[in-house]
């Protein structure tokens, strides 16, 4: 059956698209317009926490929606303050402020950090980012971006994120001057095949940043909200960073997120930082539900017996088709292939019949998967059969 294509070039085209409607969801399974369901390891990019449509985040949502959606930034309202309390209590941060994307928390990083610097600094305002990192699609954020080609598209670049390379010390040395305010990374660089930051690198970049007096930042963004397995990532390293940014999970697939920071480094003064939407109950609300399902008893310890099952099941794959290995923290996960037919192997995996399965591939020669985080230990296992089998047929 075809669906109603009369708006499909109403929309701007900013990614090519298959051919198919999602038109419901529950737990780790999308069902589309011919009522075909698909296993998803995709999750909206890591976003559904919970799965496609929890009930706890419908009950909370539903309940909030009838009694108040949005009385504006200007004044205080519960579910708001009741999540930032949430947050600061679990973390080393004091104070919160929300926002609608991953870039939009970033952009407030990169500001609070220029605000820093201009007041602490002396006016530093560079902020080192990494080769291949993701920060966002906003002019700033992808400026202090490193992947390939984003210095040209929208050229003149925001000035001022010099790139050094992940897991080497020196290179982040040898960019520092006294223009430098900061230095941002991903935990987990995500995007670029999700290449883990050492413990170790870690360390020595808070202790480096430590020694000069510089900020450390944090993009939380893909791997905050117990996507490794701890609620942050940064707790894997055991370091308290400055300033942390959160979206993504944290709303559960909503438009929700966070720049957090410690109380020494909140330097906004009213009227320097704001947004319509921001902290709207709604959306607060939203992340109230998922917060407290993710702190839930036992929880953390199932994602982390998942993503061992997750590990080991890629590990054996890779084993008996002669590929690279797999690497990740948590649910987080990359099998490296050892050749270029991931987007193959992506297709064919979502046009299986009769159910399909949503994967991702960022390079072509990796793929990543992003299960919601309470994943069943028999999705698990069917991802894992079902990839077998796409593989079998894509490699003939
Ligand atoms: C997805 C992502 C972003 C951007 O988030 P949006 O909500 O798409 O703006 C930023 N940083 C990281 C690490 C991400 O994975």
């Amino acid at each position: 059956m075809e669906f109603d294509q009369s708006g499909v070039n109403a929309l701007m085209e900013i990614t090519t698209r298959p051919k198919l409607v999602f038109v419901r969801g529950q737990g780790s399974w999308l069902e589309d317009h011919n009522g075909k369901r698909y296993l998803d390891f995709i999750q909206g990019w890591a976003v559904n926490s919970l799965g496609h449509c929890p009930p706890e985040l419908v009950g909370a949502m539903g309940k909030q929606a009838a009694q108040l959606i949005n009385p504006s930034p200007a004044f205080y309202n519960q579910p708001s303050m009741d999540l930032a309390k949430r947050l600061t209590g679990a973390s080393c941060f004091d104070r919160v402020f929300f926002a609608n994307s991953g870039a939009e928390a970033n952009e407030g990083a990169i500001k609070l950090a220029r605000k820093w610097g201009r007041l602490n600094r002396n006016g530093a305002y560079k902020i080192i980012t990494f080769d291949h990192s993701f920060h966002g699609r906003t002019l700033a954020t992808m400026s202090a971006s490193g992947k390939p080609g984003w210095d040209t598209i929208y050229a003149p670049q925001v000035d001022g994120f010099p790139k050094a390379n992940l897991n080497d010390l020196d290179s982040v040395r040898a960019l520092i001057d006294d223009k430098t305010v900061a230095v941002m990374l991903e935990p987990v660089q995500g995007e670029a095949g999700v290449i883990p930051a050492s413990p170790e690198f870690m360390q020595a970049l808070r202790k480096l940043t430590n020694e000069l007096g510089l900020l450390l930042i944090l993009d939380e963004v893909q791997t905050g909200m117990g996507r490794t397995g701890k609620l942050f990532a940064y707790e894997h390293s055991d370091i308290v960073p400055d300033i942390m940014t959160l979206a993504k999970g944290i709303g559960g697939g909503v438009p929700l997120a966070a720049l957090c920071a410690r109380e020494e480094i909140t330097c906004f003064e009213p009227g320097d930082q704001g947004g319509t939407y921001n902290g709207n109950p709604l959306m607060t609300a939203a992340g109230i539900a998922v917060f407290d399902a993710i702190t839930g008893r036992g929880f953390l310890d199932a994602v982390n017996a998942r993503a061992a099952q997750l590990s080991a099941g890629l590990l054996a794959l890779s084993a008996k088709w002669g590929m690279k290995g797999e690497r990740g923290v948590g649910l987080l996960r990359a099998l490296k292939l050892d050749r270029a037919d991931g987007t193959q192997i992506v297709d064919t995996a979502r046009d299986w019949s009769p159910e399909g399965m949503l994967l991702n591939s960022p390079r072509p020669d990796l793929l990543r998967f992003m299960p919601a985080l309470n994943v069943t230990e028999e999705e698990i296992d069917l991802m894992l059969a079902r990839l077998d089998e796409v593989i079998t047929k894509v490699r003939g």
